[in-house]
C-alpha cells in the first residue's frame, strides 16, 4: 500500500511514534526514524523493523532546532531523493498549574510540540511543492480540543498545532499535499505511565468506550492518512480518543 513510499516519522523510538513507525514500514514505505535523546530505543525501532523485511534508517534530530530540522530533511532528500510522509509525533509535556509554571516549562513545551511541526514542516514542504503531492500528519491531543487543567503550556502547543495544520493545509492543498491532525485521546505509553492510578481511573471514565486507546489504534489511522485511501483528506482533526471529547 505504501511500497515506494519515504517517510519521515519525529520522535519515534518509542510510544506512539515507534508504533507508527512499524506500522508504516509493515505497508511498505522506507521510513526514518527520528529520535533526539536514545539512540538506543531508535535503533531497537529499526530493528524490529528490519527483522520483518522492512526498511529503516534512524536520524538524531532534535525538532525544536530549526537548523537541524533543514540540515536533515536536506541530507534525506539527497539520500532518497525524496519524503512522501512526514508525521510529526515528537511531544513532550511539563505539567504545572498555570500559577506555578514556569517561563522554562511554557516554552519548552511550544518550542518541540508547536515550533518542532512548523521547523520540519516548513523544510519538507518545499520538496512536497517540487514533488506535487505528499502527506502531513501532525500529532495533536484531545487536550489540544477541550483543555486540560495543569497542562496549559500542552494543551496551547496541541492547539497550535491544529491551526498550524489547517493553514498548511489550506497553503498546500493546490500541489496535492494533504496536511491532517490526529487527536488522540489517554493511549498507554510511557508519557502517560507516570499518571496516577486515580487520575487514570478519572480520564478512562470519560471515554465513552470506557477504556484507556493503544497506540496501534493511533498508527491505523496514520497508516490510513498516508495511504492512497485517503486521497480526498485534508485540513481535518481525528479524534482517537473513544469518544473522550464529543
Ligand atoms: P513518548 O514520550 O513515549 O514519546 C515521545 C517521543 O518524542 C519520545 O521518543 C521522545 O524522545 C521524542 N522527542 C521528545 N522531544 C523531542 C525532540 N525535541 N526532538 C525529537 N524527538 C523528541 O510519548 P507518546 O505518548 O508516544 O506521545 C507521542 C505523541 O502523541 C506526542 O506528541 C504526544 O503529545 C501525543 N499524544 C499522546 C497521548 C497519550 O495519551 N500518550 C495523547 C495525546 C497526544
Amino acid at each position: 500500500m505504501l511500497d515506494g513510499k519515504v517517510a519521515l516519522v519525529t520522535g519515534a523510538g518509542r510510544g506512539i511514534g515507534k508504533q507508527i513507525a512499524l506500522t508504516l514500514a509493515e505497508k511498505g514505505a522506507t521510513v526514518i526514524v527520528n529520535f533526539n535523546g536514545s539512540k538506543e530505543k531508535a535503533q531497537e525501532t529499526v530493528q524490529e523493523i528490519e527483522a520483518k523485511g522492512g526498511k529503516a534508517q534512524m536520524y538524531q534530530c532534535d525538532v525544536s532546532d530549526m537548523t537541524s530540522c533543514g540540515e536533515m530533511i536536506a541530507e534525506l532528500i539527497k539520500a532518497y531523493g525524496r519524503i512522501d510522509i512526514l508525521v510529526n509525533n515528537a511531544g513532550i509535556t511539563r505539567d504545572n498549574l498555570l500559577m506555578r509554571m514556569s517561563e522554562e516549562e511554557f516554552d519548552e513545551v511550544i518550542r518541540v510540540n508547536l515550533k518542532g511541526c512548523f521547523n520540519t514542516m516548513k523544510h519538507v514542504s518545499r520538496y512536497m511543492l517540487k514533488q506535487k503531492g505528499g502527506r502531513i500528519i501532525n500529532i495533536s491531543s484531545v487536550t489540544g480540543l477541550i483543555g486540560n487543567a495543569g497542562q496549559a503550556n500542552y494543551c496551547a502547543s496541541k492547539a497550535g498545532v491544529i491551526g498550524l495544520t489547517k493553514s498548511a493545509a489550506r497553503e498546500l492543498g493546490s500541489r496535492g499535499i494533504t496536511v491532517n491532525a490526529i487527536a488522540p485521546g489517554f493511549i498507554e505509553t510511557e508519557m502517560t505511565a507516570v499518571l496516577s492510578e486515580k487520575l487514570k481511573e478519572t480520564m478512562t471514565e470519560q471515554t465513552l468506550l470506557k477504556r484507556t486507546g493503544s497506540a496501534k489504534e493511533v498508527a491505523a489511522v496514520a497508516a490510513f492518512l498516508a495511504s492512497e485511501d485517503a486521497s480526498y483528506i485534508t485540513g481535518q482533526v481525528i479524534s482517537v480518543d473513544g469518544g473522550m471529547a464529543l
